[in-house]
């Protein structure tokens, strides 16, 4: 289960400072001692938990905590807020561009999920807004991604333009523009290529889809279960993209809870979808504050 390790170790702590009769100073001491090597030990950034266990402390030591009714509660009340502050405060929602199409460009390393998300949010915006997205298969250099974005898109009934494998990406992104404007599609949701890691060659395409494009939104997409990697990644993309947001993938599985925690305060992008399935339903806007509450459990 995702974050499981974490929701344990900061509940044991938590159980802790509920047993005492009185906080002491030593004893908040200890509670932050134990935060710190949690959230460590779950694989979150370090200076991310260098600045998380300041915060909490300053507030502690501003507030009543420890001459106060229940410091315990009041503790897990900050842990909580704090978590939801890292984690970006508000939702964010999509960007949407004032006259049709709202161009979305997927980006990610391959396995991160890209194409499955990609589908995943061409039916959401079909099922919450009626529309009517078209998708634009720039992956060339390995012909399954093609396949796998028609079988994804015949299975939620969206249209793919492509063009095979021998044409330039960008080439293949203009025309595709043009045959969106020509059916009046909402939405243009743009697949890119995916490499195992970064490498020159793949941000300079990228780059030129997003200087070509024009993109109201660069989503990152990102596998949660390959923790700091995962953040790694996002700095790097986020050096040489104008990225707009973080799609998390695979929190459905057995994650630490390192990316969710860290991506927001190192990149200073929002995480805007959750993947939590393998399933074409099975995306959801990122919430930090029910985040928040999931991994305190
Ligand atoms: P791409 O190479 O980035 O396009 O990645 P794919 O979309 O092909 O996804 C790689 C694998 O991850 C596939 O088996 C997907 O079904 C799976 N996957 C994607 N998102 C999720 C998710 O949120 N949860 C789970 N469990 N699997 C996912």
């Amino acid at each position: 289960m995702a974050f499981e390790g974490l929701t344990e170790r900061l509940q044991s702590a938590m159980t802790k400072l509920r047993r005492k009769p009185k906080v002491t100073e030593a004893d908040l001491k200890e509670t932050m001692r134990e935060i710190r090597l949690a959230l460590l030990e779950a694989d979150v950034n370090f200076a991310v938990v260098k600045d998380f266990v300041k915060q909490v402390r300053e507030r502690a030591a501003g507030t009543d905590v420890l001459t106060g009714l229940n410091p315990a509660q009041q503790i897990v009340k900050i842990v909580d807020e704090e978590l939801t502050k890292t984690m970006g405060s508000e939702a964010v929602p999509l960007n949407k561009s004032e006259k049709i199409p709202t161009i979305i460009m997927m980006t990610g390393l391959q396995g991160a999920g890209k194409t499955t998300t990609a589908g995943k949010l061409a039916l959401k915006l079909k099922n919450e807004e009626n529309a009517r997205p078209m998708f634009i298969a720039a992956d060339v250099y390995r012909p399954a991604a093609i396949d796998q974005l028609e079988t994804v898109a015949k299975s939620i009934d969206v249209p793919v333009f492509q063009l095979g494998t021998d044409v330039d990406p960008v080439e293949i992104v203009r025309q595709g523009l043009v045959v969106a404007k020509e059916n009046h599609n909402d939405y243009v949701i743009i697949d890119t290529a995916g490499r195992l890691q970064i490498d020159e060659k793949l941000m300079n395409e990228l780059v030129e889809i997003q200087t070509l494009s024009q993109p109201d939104e660069i989503l990152l997409v990102v596998d949660a279960m390959t923790g700091q990697n995962a953040v790694e990644t996002a700095d790097g993309f986020n050096n040489q993209l104008n990225l707009t947001g973080v799609v998390l993938t695979k929190l459905d599985g057995d994650t630490r809870g390192g990316a969710a925690l860290s991506i927001r305060a190192v990149t200073g992008k929002p995480i805007k979808f959750v993947g939590q399935g393998e399933k074409m339903t099975d995306l959801d806007v990122f919430h930090p504050d029910r985040m928040s509450s999931r991994i305190l459990g």
